[in-house]
């Protein structure tokens, strides 16, 4: 793992102040797009991104056709994923054209993968840079060169990955806040391409991410998701993930806490117990299944059996009666027969999630499952995939129809992405509740509310301030 200096992080705080200077010397007002694909680490990427172009000058802008910059985040845990940046860059090329002086950087696991930075290099001669996911911070030394006449760059990763601390966050929302603890993965299942494209495990030091906490407490943040590749893995000064999330509900602040993503082969019976008794801990745990198959998590390198899974379950409703639970399911894995399906099928049953979030297998290069020979057609895997839905649906449905007329403390995060009239926010289940809009609900944006649920569908709640 490469620990980037605090010289190295204060040479890259030069720079982003010396781009500054030469833009206010211009009397020029840059702005920067960023757009981002994939998961929640990809998010907080892009909180960084952001942090560090606002320190350059660059004001945000929501429109790329506004752009001098344009910044594209990329995912590759899915081709779908892949697909969708690849066009959305293509679509960026006409604002090239229009504008010579706009400059175009993709970033982030797709460019990681050397067949995808070929790809970009040759097909999309506009990108002016890649940087891959561990060379974010390089980001200011990249863009200066750009702006001073430099070539095309390509600053992709060392497969062991970088840890980078103190660079600038621009978060997306004062009340909810991302912080990373660790980065990467060394569990290489067999269909994931992330241990490439993130690199090895490597945690934060704890003093680091308290201090961040205590930041992001102090700027009003009420709901904190510690995020990692394989956040119960984390480690540091002798303490576990159990330890940092006790540290962390220790701290002064009205706050709930969160952490994803969990693996069962690695949360602990201490974390567990850790959450039980800290009021601050989420009553809520997303914990991938991904197959009920004993056989498919074999090949799928899980290290987990369906049996050790409800263990893991029947200890956490012991300890937490109402939790929340939430998973993944892979459908289509290689050599996934239809009996091996009905075991997911039926593992849905038996644990009863609050919410699944299904995907069709898609064969990643690189990963040992994309060389399997037994892969399932498509239209085997799109009907299992709907099937699936039909069974989870209907236990959401009947987990979220359990709580009406029940009081839920809400954090109210805005207006709700359906209708102005409405207010958006989440239960500390983690659950989508909707409430009406008013002077007095608008009083709890950033805030906690109470409210009794009056009415469920499957992927949402709706009540009133009680
Ligand atoms: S635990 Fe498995 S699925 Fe999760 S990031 Fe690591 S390799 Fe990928």
């Amino acid at each position: 793992m490469i620990k980037v200096t605090s010289e190295q992080i204060a040479e890259q705080y030069k720079i982003m102040h010396s781009v500054r200077e030469h833009f206010s010397a211009l009397g020029k007002e840059p702005k920067c797009y960023i757009r981002t694909f994939g998961c929640q680490q990809n998010e907080a990427d892009s909180e960084q991104l952001r942090g560090m172009t606002s320190e350059m000058g660059y004001a945000r802008t929501d429109t790329p056709e506004d752009a001098d910059l344009i910044l594209i985040n990329t995912c590759a845990v899915r081709e779908h994923a892949e697909l969708r940046a690849l066009s959305t860059t293509g679509q960026f090329k006409k604002l090239k054209e229009k504008n010579p002086e706009l400059y175009i950087g993709v970033c982030g696991c797709m460019v990681t993968q050397e067949h995808r930075m070929d790809q970009v290099k040759k097909s999309y001669p506009y990108v002016d840079f890649l940087v891959g996911t561990g060379m974010l911070y390089k980001l200011p030394e990249i863009l200066a060169k750009q702006l001073d006449g430099g070539k095309r760059s390509f600053t992709v990763d060392s497969p062991e990955g970088s840890l980078a601390e103190g660079l600038p966050i621009e978060r997306e929302s004062k009340a909810t806040a991302w912080v990373s603890v660790m980065y990467g993965c060394n569990n290489f299942c067999s269909y994931c391409v992330v241990p490439y494209t993130r690199g090895r495990e490597r945690s934060r030091e704890r003093s680091d991410i308290l201090a961040e906490v205590k930041r992001v407490i102090a700027d009003g943040a009420k709901e904190i998701t510690l995020l990692g590749q394989n956040v119960n893995s984390y480690s540091s000064d002798g303490g576990d993930f159990a330890d940092l999330v006790d540290e962390i509900c220790a701290l002064d602040g009205d706050f709930i806490l969160r952490f994803m993503t969990s693996h069962p082969k690695d949360a602990s019976r201490k974390l567990i117990d850790t959450m039980a008794k800290n009021d601050k801990c989420a009553k809520q745990f997303h914990l991938p299944l991904q197959s009920g198959s004993g056989r498919i998590l074999h090949e799928m390198n899980r290290k987990y059996t369906p049996e050790s899974y409800l263990e893991l379950v029947k200890y956490m409703r012991e300890k937490m009666p109402d939790i929340a639970l939430s998973s993944d399911i892979i459908v289509g894995f290689p050599g996934e027969t239809d009996e091996e399906f009905e075991e997911t099928l039926s593992m849905l049953r038996t644990v009863g999630f609050d919410m699944v979030y299904s995907f069709i297998y898609s064969p990643r290069p690189l990963t040992p499952a994309a060389a399997m020979t037994c892969q399932i057609p498509q239209e085997v895997k799109s009907k299992r995939f709907d099937r699936l839905l039909e069974v989870q649906n209907e236990i959401s449905l009947a987990k979220n129809l359990s709580l009406v007329g029940k009081h839920q403390r809400v954090l109210v995060t805005g207006e709700s992405k359906n209708s102005p009239d409405m207010l958006t926010g989440r239960a500390d289940s983690n659950k989508l509740v909707h409430i009406p809009r008013d002077a007095a609900s608008e009083a709890y944006i950033g805030k906690f509310a109470n409210v009794k649920i009056t009415k469920a569908e499957t992927f949402a709640l709706f009540g009133e301030l009680a």
